[in-house]
């Protein structure tokens, strides 16, 4: 390890390993410190958006992915559960080349980013090595302190990262006022054998603040997400484990049988849900990106995506400031300039979406049937909502006319446009 850098990222999460390949391959010296020994390798998985296939295209890492790690969907079936199908979006509809979305092995993925960044030259990743501080002079942030295999290390740079997650202790330590909200519901997830007859679409059903979601993943597989309360996980028992797999089988039938493998609690993951709300994302010497800026409801499948795309702004700023040897806040401010709107109407989205999809009140219920329906039927909306879910579309899906049009108040003539 040397003792300056140009760059050092702390949190080699999606947008850190993003971020330090970008970097490197404009021939910038960068340090990736990871505190995990190695990326974590376990059953989660997640939807790989149009806008993120983008960012891993450019970079030469989307078409070579392992097969084994991402299973391609066109068609999101989502039903009221009990009552049938209410809207069908179709990934088909949106521009080549990304026209899919693909469910994603986590681990695997990740991986395959990683390895990435061996063959780069000017880059070091460093697993097991944990932030411990930041080295100042004056305002100005010129380094890190971190602890690898038992020594501190201080270590300089011009410029350093936090994309070390929700709970940052790089936000932290750069003072950076935050709110960072846990949602009163996670989801439980896990992955079954994938029942005879189940397609290659994915299936979303909505009911009395219960959720499920069933999406193909490689291998035969299903990779199922149930909505549960936090009180109600932190309590789970085996009878009541045992409860939410026959509620899931009465949701959806064919789970009954494959449910039969899933015999202990432990071979599924509780993921609980955040929104972080920082004030600013920048400091003279130092950023943040992803989930430590900005960490968003999952309802919107966007925050690994939205934090490779911070990822892609921060390497073209910081390339200008380091060229210019000013990495002050005010030089950085067009990376947080850039990136701020399109991020908080997300954390906008995800916020409207849990309030009426994780809702018991019957109203509730009727209004999301009522737009669900009126999206089916509706190309022009429903186009809007599926851009801005694949991360195409920076703007709210829609406009208050479009609410009213939405809930069935007005009609819409243009409702043919695609
Ligand atoms: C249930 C659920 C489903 C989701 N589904 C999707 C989806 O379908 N699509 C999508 O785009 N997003 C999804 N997300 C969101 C997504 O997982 C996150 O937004 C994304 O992982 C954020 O990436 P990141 O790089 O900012 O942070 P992280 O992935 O959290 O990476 C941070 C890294 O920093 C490291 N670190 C932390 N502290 C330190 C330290 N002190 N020193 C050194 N290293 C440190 C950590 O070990 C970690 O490797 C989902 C989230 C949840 C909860």
């Amino acid at each position: 390890m040397k003792k300056l850098y140009d760059v050092i990222i702390v949190g080699a999460g999606s947008g850190g390993a993003i971020l330090s390949l970008l970097l490197a391959r404009q021939g910038i010296d960068v340090l990736m410190l990871e505190r995990d020994v190695q990326p974590l390798h376990d059953i989660r998985s997640e939807i790989l958006q149009p806008n993120g296939q983008k960012v891993l295209d450019d970079l030469g890492l989307l078409k070579t992915i392992p097969t084994e790690a991402v299973h391609q969907t066109h068609q999101f079936d989502f039903f009221r559960i009990g009552k049938g199908r209410l809207c069908t979006f179709n990934y088909g509809d949106l521009p080549v080349p990304y026209n899919s979305a693909l469910t994603a092995f986590s681990g695997p993925l990740h991986q395959h980013v990683l390895d990435a960044t061996a063959a780069e030259t000017t880059l070091t990743v460093l697993y097991g090595a944990v932030f411990n501080g930041l080295m100042r002079r004056g305002k100005t942030v010129m380094g890190v302190m971190a602890e690898h295999e038992g020594r501190n290390y201080d270590i300089r740079a011009k410029l350093v990262v936090g994309a070390d997650g929700i709970k940052s202790a790089v936000r932290k330590a750069l003072g950076i006022p935050a709110q960072v909200y846990q949602y009163p519901e996670g989801y439980l997830l896990g992955v079954l054998q994938r029942p005879p007859g189940f397609d290659h679409r994915s299936r979303y059903y909505i009911g009395r603040k219960e959720i499920l979601g069933l999406l193909p993943v490689p291998n035969d597989q299903l990779y199922f997400f149930y909505l549960l309360s936090n009180a109600t996980r932190a309590g789970l028992d085996a009878a009541g484990f045992e409860s939410i797999k026959n509620a899931m089988a009465e949701i959806d039938p064919s789970l009954a049988q494959p449910l039969k493998q899933l015999t202990r609690l432990d071979q599924t993951i509780f993921r609980p849900c955040f929104r972080v709300r920082s004030k600013t994302w920048v400091a003279d010497g130092a950023v943040i990106i992803g989930d430590a800026a900005h960490a968003m409801n999952p309802h919107v499948s966007q925050g690994r995506m939205q934090a490779m795309q911070d990822a892609v702004a921060l390497s073209r700023v910081a390339q200008g400031c380091l060229a210019k040897g000013d990495c002050s806040a005010l030089s950085l401010e067009a990376f947080e300039r850039e990136r701020r709107p399109h991020v908080e109407m997300l954390q906008r989205l995800g916020d409207e979406q849990t309030f009426f999809w994780n809702s018991a009140s019957p109203v509730i219920q009727f209004t999301v049937d009522r737009v669900l329906r009126t999206l089916d039927d509706n190309a022009r909306l429903r186009y809007q909502v599926l851009t801005t879910t694949a991360g195409l579309r920076q703007q709210s899906p829609f406009s208050l006319a479009d609410k009213l049009v939405a809930v069935g108040l007005l009609p819409d003539f243009r409702s043919d446009a695609g």
